[in-house]
């Protein structure tokens, strides 16, 4: 194609702001972002958005703000022009919203435009209006602060009205948009109308309190409290893994009180929960990161979604640790880092069920003994029993079975033990072989046992792995493993990661390796098929060495394998070593998949259950 010759020449300004606009003016909700924007910026503490036909018919956008003087109001208007920097040092220290200059100007290409504005010592109101291309002003009414109204939006650019969605899917646009804002600024109050009905007002309150109205009820009570202070702070709300939803549709973050959606930090996110949500889950979270402002180039993306970090490893680390943090709860009590957890395991002479081999098969081990000695003698600690042999601290008889099943529940009439050392309570039963009942200080509590006994078993082998510690353990006779040729090939390639997790071996054949050892933890699991998902994940992933998501996924597996099987009779003690166990297992709230490993029914829940008053 041949295109006819032409003289290089400047665009004519209107034509620069009709771009500009392409960037920054998508659709109405743009719009409403950069008023609101300037809104805030003015000091408002009141803003009220009007909306017509989902704003494509009008726009209009009021404030109590500062105002703009007389003078200034062409200039507002007009490219490139900005009252918030004047020199470089300004831009990178920038802390307000607006900086571009231009969102008035673009704006005003591509729609009608008033702005009337009046400053606290003006005599009253001026107001400035783009009719047939050109700006006129004129002494106008109206209080202290601006309103800027948008009527037909994209009139003079018909192709993007085009591309535009349902009335009410572009007001729910606008919404999105002033929620972001309101968000970031609980002091302001804020009101929305459509088609002139009140749709939406939010009083003047505090971060908290604003993440309730904007959010709702039902995402703070399913959600923790990220709190996070100093030089780089987070804070704000992350949702608990089980209440995640296949929808994105509240993930709020900003950075210095700008929204942003930026794909460093929308993975720090995703890695804070890697371990705890199914991967077509999605978080939801309202955070507020404070960084210095040089620290920080918000000036990367036209209409400032994305963001630009100094050191953007240290931040993504810092973000999904703090998440990952607040996530970390145990069950029913404070979160606790594996390196201060005072873990029984690390007091001689003690196992603790869950690092014994194999974990249910021997009860008649030392190492089992012992912890049902333990949990016993918690139990008299708390008050949940009475020694049957009298005075604590007299031998206790582990073999005489009679006096377990009164070791691990509360005796008939009396109450439940106060003090938070058990917060998941005493086992009363097995239900279908697949659910534990349990009674605690609230009620009554049910605990899906495979998935508990998943979690903990994956807990203990990142762990382990951590430090270098996964134990393996000889197998008396080695095992032949019959293995496909990319498994054996991961298996020659991988040998040393392998090693690293616990596992042993050596060729047998062309096709067979001798399966030597295994991890120690998860010898209860069939050794051959242990390996064989082992050395397929391997050689799926290609990878040269096991890296940290996928090795997470390869300990996944592996926990999934070792786990307590439903229909697996548990007695007493055992099912109560589990829940000791969960009580001091990180993130033991949720199995690998993110679905819950227990609930809670509190007595009054069970009152109501049966119309009892109390
Ligand atoms: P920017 O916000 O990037 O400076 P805009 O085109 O959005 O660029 O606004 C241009 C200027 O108009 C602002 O710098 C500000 O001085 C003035 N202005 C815009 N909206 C308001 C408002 N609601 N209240 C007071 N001043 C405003
Ligand atoms: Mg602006």
């Amino acid at each position: 194609m041949v295109y006819p010759k032409r003289a290089i020449a400047l665009l004519p300004d209107h034509l620069i702001s009709q771009i500009a606009a392409g960037e920054v003016v998508e659709r109405p909700a743009s719009v409403v972002k950069e008023l609101v924007e300037n809104a805030v910026d003015a000091g408002a503490s009141r803003i009220t958005l009007r909306l017509d036909q989902g704003g494509l018919a009008r726009i209009c956008v009021e404030d109590d703000g500062g105002g703009i003087a007389p003078e200034d109001l062409s200039l507002a208007v007009t490219r490139h022009a900005t009252s918030k920097i004047a020199s470089l040092d300004d831009l990178e220290g920038v802390a307000s919203f607006g900086f571009r200059g231009e969102a008035l100007a673009a704006i005003a290409s591509v729609a009608q435009m008033t702005v009337t504005s009046r400053t606290a010592d003006a005599a009253h109101a001026t107001a400035i209006e783009n009719l047939q291309g050109a700006w006129q002003q004129a002494p106008s009414s109206g209080g202290i602060g601006t309103v800027i109204d948008v009527r037909n939006l994209f009139f003079s650019t018909p192709a993007r009205r085009k591309f535009l969605k349902t009335e009410a899917t572009e007001f729910g646009h606008c919404v999105e948009a002033l929620d972001r804002q309101a968000l970031a600024a609980p002091h302001i109050t804020f009101a929305v109308f459509h088609n002139g009905k009140a749709m939406r007002s939010y009083a003047a309150t505090d971060q908290a309190g604003r993440i309730g109205q904007v959010l709702g009820g039902d995402f703070v009570a399913a959600s923790t409290a990220v709190e996070q202070i100093g030089p780089l702070s987070l804070q704000g709300r992350v949702n608990v893994p089980t209440a995640a939803k296949a929808r994105a549709d509240s993930q709020y973050f900003f950075v210095n009180g700008r929204a942003v959606r930026d794909k460093l930090l929308m993975h720090a996110m995703r890695m804070a929960y890697e371990d705890v949500l199914h991967g077509a889950l999605q978080p939801n979270y309202c955070l507020f990161l404070a960084i210095d402002p040089h620290l920080v180039d918000v000036n990367v993306h036209p209409a400032k979604a994305e963001v630009r970090f100094r050191d953007s490893r240290s931040i993504h680390g810092f973000v999904s640790q703090a998440v990952r943090a607040a996530l970390a709860k145990t069950a029913g009590t404070s979160p606790k880092a594996p390196t201060n957890t005072p873990d029984p395991a690390s007091r001689p002479g003690f196992y603790p069920a869950y690092q014994q081999t194999p974990m249910f098969a021997n009860e008649k081990s030392a190492p089992y003994l012992a912890f049902v000695k333990e949990v016993f003698d918690r139990a008299v600690d708390t008050g949940a029993v009475t020694d049957p042999k009298g005075a604590a601290g007299q031998s206790f008889d582990p073999f005489n079975r009679t006096i377990e099943p009164e070791a691990s529940t509360w005796p008939a009439g009396k109450a439940a033990p106060q003090g938070e050392t058990t917060p998941l309570g005493f086992a009363l039963a097995q239900v279908h072989g697949v659910y534990i009942l349990a009674q605690n200080q609230s009620g009554l509590v049910l605990v899906d046992m495979h998935a508990a006994h998943e979690r903990i078993l994956y807990e203990q082998l990142k762990n382990a792995l951590d430090v270098r510690q996964v134990e393996s353990q000889a197998l008396l006779v080695p095992i032949p493993v019959a293995l496909d040729a990319q498994s054996l090939e991961a298996a020659q390639r991988e040998t040393d990661a392998l090693a690293e997790l616990g596992f042993a071996f050596s060729a047998a054949s062309e096709t067979q390796l001798a399966l030597r050892a295994v991890p120690r933890l998860l010898a209860d699991a069939d050794p051959a098929q242990l390996l064989k998902d082992v050395l397929r994940e391997m050689a799926a992933s290609g990878s040269s060495q096991v890296i940290e998501a996928t090795r997470n996924e390869l300990l996944s597996t592996m926990a999934c394998h070792a786990a307590v099987r439903a229909n697996r009779t548990l007695t007493l003690p055992e099912m109560n070593a589990l829940l000791r166990r969960m009580e001091t297992t990180e993130r033991a709230d949720q199995c690998n998949h993110g679905r819950p490993t227990w609930v809670q029914f509190s007595m009054a829940q069970l009152d109501k259950l049966f119309m009892r008053g109390r």
